[in-house]
């Protein structure tokens, strides 16, 4: 183990091996987590320990937190954008939104990302590193912090691809689902991948019941490699494969995302392509007029071509609806609010 030990990232058997094997008795290792669980920002901060411990804690651990550097509320509803600053100094973004369901907060999983995706503000901004376990979950813990309230559904789709750090990944939905951390069921949990299939079929071996988005954004391999690099390494076919096998195992719906971009992959024929490939398939559809980013040259398509493209979806069987946007005025698009602060400091 390394000097410097995320203590927020260790599971309950991690975090009491750790103390037991300097010397402390196990059932401190209950009375951190609730500390920890309480959202202390420092070992200080942890009365009931002796002092012996919180000496041993501050300079071997540190506890991870996510600092609000910029907070954007919509006029329109009840969403609220986030630029989380790390510590060190690097900054994610999160989105909490409201449904009549509960809250739910979409979080980042890396500082950029490698994927390159044409019409993604993240993906060109390209990539710095990964995300612990812990700043996963520090970005959840700040939010409810913040506005006093409870997140009952995560979906990772913010900054990053999930399954390119996928053993902090795991880590991270371990600690979340747990009792001791923040408890949240793992039917309420979606990771949204661009497609890298050895890992979707790993995903599937755990058995994990989170909810599996795919995003697809083209109805086929020509379309797909031109906006999508990783459709060069994983065909669409082998992608729909383990989507497949992703219902088989685990018994859970795959939802497929599929932004609609003029002229590119908006047209009836693509309807009908897409309606084919997914023929027979327990799977729903979310269909998202692009989001406009600078220098990507793409356009959302108009509500028309939307409404023909849903309808032909929905005639061939395929359950398909378009995603509903929340906080309009201030999502712009994943990834934007991090250019538009960084591009503001470089001046
Ligand atoms: N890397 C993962 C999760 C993060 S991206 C993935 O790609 O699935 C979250 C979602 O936002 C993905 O479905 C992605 O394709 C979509 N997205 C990215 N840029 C977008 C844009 N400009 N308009 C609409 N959706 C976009
Ligand atoms: Fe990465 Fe997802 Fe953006 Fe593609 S869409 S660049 S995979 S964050």
């Amino acid at each position: 183990m390394s000097s410097v030990v995320d203590i927020k990232s260790l599971t309950s058997d991690e975090l009491k091996a750790f103390l037991t094997e300097n010397g402390f008795k196990a059932f401190r290792a209950k009375q951190v987590e609730d500390w920890l669980k309480k959202g202390v920002l420092s070992f200080d901060e942890m009365k009931n320990l002796p002092s012996e411990l919180k000496d041993f804690l501050k300079t071997r651990c540190y506890i991870s937190v996510a600092y609000i550097e910029k907070k954007l509320k919509s006029r329109y509803d009840k969403t609220v954008k986030y630029l989380f600053a790390l510590r060190d100094g690097e900054y994610v973004e999160s989105v909490v939104m409201s449904y009549r369901h509960g809250m739910s907060m979409c979080i980042s999983t890396q500082v950029g990302c490698k994927m390159g995706c044409t019409f993604c503000a993240t993906g060109k901004s390209g990539f710095s590193r990964d995300l612990t376990a812990s700043e996963m979950l520090a970005q959840i813990e700040a939010a409810q912090r913040d506005l006093d309230i409870r997140i009952s559904n995560v979906v990772l789709m913010g900054m990053g691809e999930p399954l390119d750090n996928f053993d902090n990944v795991l880590r991270f939905l371990e600690l979340v689902t747990s009792e001791q951390s923040l408890n949240i069921g793992a039917r309420h949990i979606t990771l949204s991948t661009c497609g890298i299939v050895p890992r979707i079929y790993e995903l599937a071996r755990h058995d994990l019941q989170i909810n599996l988005a795919v995003s697809l954004h083209a109805p086929n391999n020509e379309i797909r490699r031109k906006t999508m690099p990783v459709a060069r390494a994983y065909p669409m076919d082998e992608l729909i494969k383990a989507c497949r096998d992703y219902f088989d195992t685990t018994g859970r719906r795959v939802t497929f995302e599929y932004a609609l971009i003029s002229g590119v992959n908006d047209g009836d024929d693509h309807a009908r392509e897409l309606a084919q490939r997914l023929k027979g398939m327990n799977c729903h559809v979310n269909l998202i007029p692009v989001n406009s980013v600078e220098g990507a040259g793409y356009t959302k398509s108009d509500i028309k071509r939307q409404q023909s493209f849903v309808n032909i979806l929905a005639a061939k069987g395929i359950a398909a609806t378009v995603r509903r946007t929340l906080g309009s005025d201030i999502n712009a698009s994943c990834g934007q609010l991090k250019r538009n602060h960084k591009s503001k400091e470089d001046k």
